[in-house]
């Protein structure tokens, strides 16, 4: 087998050979993500070694590798950290052996340009690799056979870190895939098993890294090998490299080098899910396949058509890369010469009107054209897409387009925090993170006492004050602030206080710059006891979203806002996890209609947080009126008018609805109006929005049988 799972076992089994014969099974828990989802698993590593746990960044693989004898031989002494260490194991080990679902058959390859699997894999960074990392692990748990297609980019997407003046600066870290829960796969011969794709005339040579993710492999394609010149090496540094050409290089190596690498493995995988137009190659280079074996390549791209599926997830025309012919023939190699194509009809494939000479090559379309499958990820998406890509079939109306919706959902495992998973698993019964997408598993949460979903909520809002006051001293001692304005954070935030949070990639349709829109009002509602936390990271090349953050920070010497508002530096999975579990709203205020879905309002939604969102995206499915509140969207030409307007909505949804509601507390303590609405949005949000529902759709409903 040269699929990389002896690889990976070899990989633990080494790492084993350093630890206490005690822990040699912690290796193996090490190797696989399951145990980031598995109640206890991330206890287990950081009581060897808290402080290094987190110098490793969560990254058990370098814990192992790093943890002192000393630290290591604590824990293999300590009968009750073994005990919890060998319930892991075990449960993990039940899970790994459970029989396949033995759909889809055979296995579905799911390609993607990022995935956000955990916080220690660099390999994301916004919503879709966080959507493609939930996808993986929702598969995993529903014993389905997928693989994952992906690169492993040595640099990763950037770091952010902001100066005083709120001025973002990028820097990016080296990963050494040695300390990474992964295994170079191998061929029979012992020796890295290694593709070729012909790119700008060259051969770049790439070796196949595999991740396991539960039962899931991922598979990541990397060009760092001594046969490539630096340049080419350059190919997998950086997620969403600035250079269009870079970029465009990727794709080619993703999408044809995927197919290749998996061909290479013995897989031959039934469904392709092509996640995003950057993929869109892949489908080329399963025709030409066929092509080498005789068939003509409309026949082939026929065939290779019924197995394909198709994910758009870019409402807004200038979103869709697209690219001048002779970019796309350079990145291509001889492949149109393989497929008996010329140059002139293989870019016909890329183009909404094929004839259309001037028309540049677009990923989106190609994606379009290759698959006979296409879905938007929400019901409004679907619509914007059906209008969007009306040309590209132009018989019949907009609403004639092939192209439907599986509205996105999230991993709960994931995203669940430990004291709201244990109150759901108290209430709504054995099993039901299984049964999360019946809305009759949701009916009992009704009967959970207001009082006991309260204390959970004040639990989950005191967490994150405590980790918001660490953060945000450590961000304003790194940006060199005054020592009274780091002082602040240190007290900054408060147990009881109304909790607003914003987080997301600060891209500028996101509109970070409406929260302090009218200055005066925003600062209002923070002498109205409530306090705001703000995270996201603008792409680097992205100018405009860099000043929108910076306009934050214009107010930052303005009263309340040190100790009441915190802009957290350096937005990742690990933080979003923290801040979607705390916060009491969730904001979210797009310029509509740009929200293709969005995802982390779902990740607050089962935590209990409430939704305050621009209805746009998944919000306008969810919206009912009782479980959170709505921003309306009327897209207008007058962009400023608009902001202004949805601006004075949101000020007055807080002032008016939102804090009374909170605040007001029976002789219990206890806000029942507001738990009330925690719970419409606990069975709303929990019922459609999870990554069963959404996977369930994939298989049954949009992968061909
Ligand atoms: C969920 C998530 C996102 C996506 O957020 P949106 O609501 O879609 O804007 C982005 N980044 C991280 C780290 C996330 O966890």
């Amino acid at each position: 087998m040269t699929n990389g799972a002896v690889d990976v076992r070899a990989a633990a089994a080494a790492l084993a050979g350093r630890l206490p014969n005690e822990l040699g099974f912690l290796a193996e828990i090490a190797f696989n993500y399951l145990w980031s989802w598995t109640p206890g698993g991330e206890e287990v590593f950081r009581s060897i070694d808290p402080h290094r746990w987190e110098l490793c960044g969560a990254n058990p693989v370098r814990l192992l590798q790093e943890a002192s004898q000393a630290s290591l031989e604590r824990t293999a002494s300590d009968a009750a950290c073994l005990a919890d260490a060998r319930r892991l194991f075990e449960t993990i080990r039940t899970d790994l052996d459970r029989p396949a679902a033995s759909i889809p058959s055979p296995p579905a390859a799911f390609l993607c340009t990022e995935f956000g699997v955990h916080a220690s894999l660099p390999t994301y960074a916004g919503g879709l690799g966080i959507l493609a990392g939930d996808i993986l692990k929702e598969a995993s748990d529903m014993a389905l056979s997928l693989v994952g297609v992906g690169l492993l980019y040595r640099q990763g997407y950037f770091h952010q870190r902001v100066d005083p003046s709120g001025w973002q600066h990028e820097y990016w870290t080296e990963t050494d895939p040695d300390r990474l829960p992964a295994a170079l796969v191998r061929g029979d011969d012992g020796r890295p098993l290694t593709i070729d794709v012909k790119i700008r005339e060259r051969t770049v040579v790439a070796q196949i890294w595999r991740v396991d993710v539960g039962r899931i492999p991922l598979y990541l394609i990397d060009a760092e090998r001594p046969e490539n010149n630096r340049v080419d090496r350059w190919i997998t540094s950086r997620l969403y490299v600035g250079d269009r050409k870079f970029r465009l290089a990727q794709y080619a190596l993703l999408g044809v080098g995927g197919i290749r690498a998996l061909h290479a493995m013995g897989i031959d995988p039934g469904t392709i899910h092509l996640n995003e137009g950057h993929v869109a190659f892949a489908p080329l280079e399963l025709a030409r396949v066929a092509v080498a074996s005789g068939a003509d390549f409309h026949t082939a791209l026929d065939t290779v058509r019924r197995r394909t599926v198709f994910t758009t997830h870019t409402p807004v025309a200038a979103g869709n890369e697209a690219y001048t012919g002779s970019e796309v023939l350079q990145v291509l190699g001889d492949l149109p010469e393989q497929l008996h194509l010329d140059a002139k009809e293989v870019l016909a494939l890329g183009r909404t009107r094929p004839d259309e000479e001037d028309e540049p090559f677009g990923m989106t379309p190609l994606g379009l054209r290759v698959a006979s499958s296409a879905n938007g990820v929400s019901r409004r998406h679907g619509f914007v897409a059906r209008e969007m890509w009306h040309s590209l079939y132009p018989d019949g109306t907009a609403s004639d387009v092939p192209i439907t919706h599986v509205t996105n959902g999230v991993h709960f495992p994931t995203w669940l925090a430990a004291p709201m998973r244990e109150l759901l698993d108290e209430h709504l019964g054995d099993d039901w993170l299984r049964r999360a997408d019946d809305p009759a598993a949701w009916k009992a949460i009704d009967d959970i006492p207001d009082a006991d979903l309260w204390a959970v909520r004040n639990i989950l809002r005191r967490r994150l004050v405590a980790y918001l006051r660490d953060r945000a001293a450590e961000d304003r001692l790194g940006r060199g602030e005054h020592v009274e304005y780091v002082e602040a954070a240190t007290r900054a935030f408060d147990d009881e206080v109304l909790t607003v949070g914003f987080a997301r990639r600060a891209a500028t349709y996101k509109r970070l710059h409406l929260i302090t829109l009218d200055p005066s009002r925003a600062l209002r509602l923070l002498e109205q006891s409530v306090q705001l936390v703000l995270a996201g990271k603008p792409h680097p090349a992205d100018e405009e979203g860099k000043r929108l953050v910076q306009g934050v920070f214009e107010l930052k010497w303005a009263p309340h806002v040190a100790e009441r508002v915190a802009y957290l530096e350096d937005y990742d999975l690990a933080m979003a996890q923290r801040l979607v579990a705390g916060c009491d709203i969730w904001l979210n205020v797009p310029r509509p209609p740009m929200e293709a879905c969005g995802t982390s309002g779902m990740k607050a939604a089962i935590n209990g947080g409430l939704n305050c969102s621009v209805l746009d995206g998944w919000w306008e499915e969810a919206y009912n009126a009782e479980n959170g509140w709505a921003i309306s969207a009327h897209p207008t030409r007058d962009l400023d008018a608009m902001d202004a307007q949805d601006a004075n909505r949101l000020y007055d949804i807080l002032e008016n609805e939102a804090i009374p509601l909170f605040y007001d507390r029976s002789e219990d303590g206890v806000p029942h109006g507001w738990v009330r609405k925690i719970k419409a949005s606990l069975r709303s949000v929990g019922s459609q929005f999870n990554a069963t529902r959404m996977m369930r759709e994939y298989v049954g409903r949009v992968y061909p049988r």
